[in-house]
């Protein structure tokens, strides 16, 4: 079975091509003058990051760019309740302006742990950014900075998130249509 057939596509790669441009202007036109630290959070991030970190450079920003790797979600769709920080980020965010950047918030839990942590090691500033947000989810009050889409509460994969780690190939959001 070719991998697309039982996707239905929520959000066209046209689609996120042209927010992340304007997610890019938005976040620019808040930053300081030093280059900004972009983390990104994988696994689920690093499409998103690959691509927004092309659009800042369009706009004229020229960031470093780390990841932490944190987990939650494991392999299952249920939210485990606590978020695991596999990997802390290598650059030192110490006296610096960043910008966090993950795949979708949910209960919230994986956005405000990071920050924290990024915080607790002196960073100046944290903006945070996520592609996707599902407000209805919220266990803890948090909003990103800058929102890609605000979706309702659908389990969605592609464009770097996974199910059971597949369809992160896949360059759109898109739900599993279960019926086949
Ligand atoms: P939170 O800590 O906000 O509950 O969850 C954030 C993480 O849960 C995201 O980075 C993502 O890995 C995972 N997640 C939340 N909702 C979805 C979803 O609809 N699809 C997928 N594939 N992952 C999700
Ligand atoms: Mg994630």
């Amino acid at each position: 079975m070719a991998p697309r057939e039982n996707l239905k596509i929520m959000i066209t790669q046209t689609e996120i091509a042209d927010r992340v441009s304007e997610l890019a202007l938005g976040i620019k036109e808040r930053l300081g003058p030093e280059p900004p630290l972009v983390i990104g959070l994988l696994t689920g991030s690093f499409m998103f990051v690959a691509d927004l970190i092309r659009a800042l450079h369009t706009v004229g920003v020229n960031p470093e760019v780390d990841f932490m790797i944190v987990a939650s979600y494991r392999d299952k769709r249920d939210h485990s309740g606590s978020v695991e920080i596999i990997e802390e980020p290598k650059v030192d965010v110490a006296g610096r302006e960043i910008v966090l950047v993950d795949d979708i918030v949910d209960t919230g839990k994986t956005l405000a742990r990071t920050v924290d942590i990024v915080l607790s090691k002196g960073a100046t500033k944290v903006w945070t950014c996520a592609l996707l947000d599902k407000p209805s989810r919220r266990d803890v009050k948090i909003e990103a900075d800058f929102t890609g889409f605000t979706i309702e509460n659908r389990f969605v994969v592609g464009y770097g998130l996974d199910d059971g780690g597949l369809y992160r190939s896949a360059p759109y959001i898109a739900i599993i249509n279960s019926s086949g």
